[in-house]
């Protein structure tokens, strides 16, 4: 039914100037799933998840979290609400520590016992953060930047975590551990992510869900697996 939806988005119409980028965009997710948003470049992906966390601001339509209208809920409580995004190109503070960076994804928390549980798990999650805790961020590989990127939004324990291509400039084996690491938040806190990806396969593979976007709305909203085994929509709309 429709209250199981942790988000539900109807008739979202968003964009940048005159024409909309977002045209009509419809898409439900479930609680403790993972989609996959995959679609040509320009199609939208990003746009959505701008508009998704606030920065974007639409010209129509709903956005509901956990029954929850957000029309009108400033940026910052959507972070309180349990929404974080991790933007393409990482958004770390280049002149803070990887410390203080984490921290301010805790800032915000009453719960100072868990923020800090929460650090520390992003710790051991993320070994070479553990080691360059006082280095500054300009000093990190882009790989460190996007683990710094993900775990700050981690320290703040999200419901929903909207992440826009963590594999881009990524080593494979640091991409698989990402994905690895989603699997692992959904199975144990119930975490729900929205995946932009360039790299399908990788998204594919770790999603419940995948959502196709196509001229600004969704075009395909199936299982992973069955966008997986199908040939024809994998010809028609992913290119491979
Ligand atoms: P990509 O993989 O290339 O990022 P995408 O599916 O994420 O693709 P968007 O980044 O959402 O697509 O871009 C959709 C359209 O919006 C594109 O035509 C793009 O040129 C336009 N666009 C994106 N950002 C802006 C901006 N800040 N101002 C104006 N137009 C923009």
């Amino acid at each position: 039914t429709a209250t199981d939806a942790l988000l539900r988005v109807r008739g979202l119409v968003a964009g940048y100037g005159a024409a909309p980028v977002l045209r009509s965009v419809d898409l439900t997710i479930a609680p403790g799933t993972i989609a996959a948003v995959l679609g040509a470049n320009g199609a939208g992906k990003t746009t959505l998840l701008r508009t998704l966390t606030g920065l974007v601001r639409p010209t129509a339509g709903q956005i509901v979290l956990d029954g929850d209208d957000l029309r009108g809920v400033p940026v910052e409580q959507l972070v309180r609400r349990g929404m974080a995004h991790v933007p393409e190109g990482r958004g770390v503070v280049a002149e803070l520590t990887v410390d203080e960076n984490l921290r301010l994804g805790g800032l915000w928390r009453r719960d100072r016992a868990d923020a800090r549980r929460a650090l520390d798990e992003v710790y051991d999650l993320f070994e070479p953060l553990a080691r360059r805790r006082r280095h500054a961020g300009h000093q990190l590989s882009g790989g460190e930047r996007q683990m710094l990127a993900l775990g700050r939004a981690l320290v703040g324990r999200p419901r929903l975590l909207l992440l826009d291509e963590p594999s881009l400039g990524l080593a494979p084996r640091v991409t698989a551990q990402i994905m690895a690491l989603l699997r692992q938040l959904r199975d144990r806190d119930g975490l729900t992510v929205l995946l932009v990806e360039q790299n399908v396969r990788g998204a594919l593979s770790v999603a419940d869900q995948g959502v196709v976007m196509s001229l600004g709305r969704i075009a395909i909203a199936t299982s992973a697996a069955g966008l997986r085994d199908d040939a024809d929509l994998r010809h028609a709309y992913l290119g491979f």
